[in-house]
């Protein structure tokens, strides 16, 4: 645990967050700022910056969990579809660092390149699509 580190404090339960299931070795939850309805993220309850110290065992606890959710997330708000993302440091567009893994649903010419501007998310929006989601977890 990183008490400087916002997605721990998520974890701990400090900061809120809208959850989507959680195990004992990972958490997913939805994004804040969604580039598309659905987006969220999956991570390690453990504090790994980045890929480079990530342990595979953590990689493939958050896998199983992104793949679940990917399906979840293509029922709940049928993308055209749907990019697995994730950034190592700065250089590649991460903004916090902690390992995280987006579910990205993409719509067709929705003009995204490899980065993109997040913007402010409405909470009952966000709070509606997470149900959706989760009633398909
Ligand atoms: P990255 O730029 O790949 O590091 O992505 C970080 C993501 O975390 C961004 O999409 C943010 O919108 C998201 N984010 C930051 N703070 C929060 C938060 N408190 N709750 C949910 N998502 C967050
Ligand atoms: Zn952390």
């Amino acid at each position: 645990m990183d008490q400087n580190c916002i997605f721990c404090r998520i974890v701990a339960g400090t900061i809120p967050s809208i959850k989507l299931c959680e195990d004992d070795e990972t958490l997913a939850f939805m994004d804040i700022n969604p580039v598309h309805d659905g987006h969220c993220l999956v991570i390690p309850k453990a504090h790994f910056p980045t890929v480079f110290v990530l342990p595979p065992a953590a990689f493939a606890a958050v896998g199983r969990v992104a793949i679940r959710l990917a399906k979840a997330v293509d029922a709940a708000v049928r993308p055209d579809g749907l990019n697995l993302v994730q950034a190592n440091g700065p250089g590649a567009g991460q903004s916090v660092p902690h390992f995280h893994l987006h579910i990205l649903p993409r719509r067709m010419n929705d003009g995204l390149a490899a980065s993109w501007a997040p913007k402010p998310g409405d909470p009952a929006r966000i709070a509606e699509l997470a149900e959706r989601i989760r009633s398909y977890l």
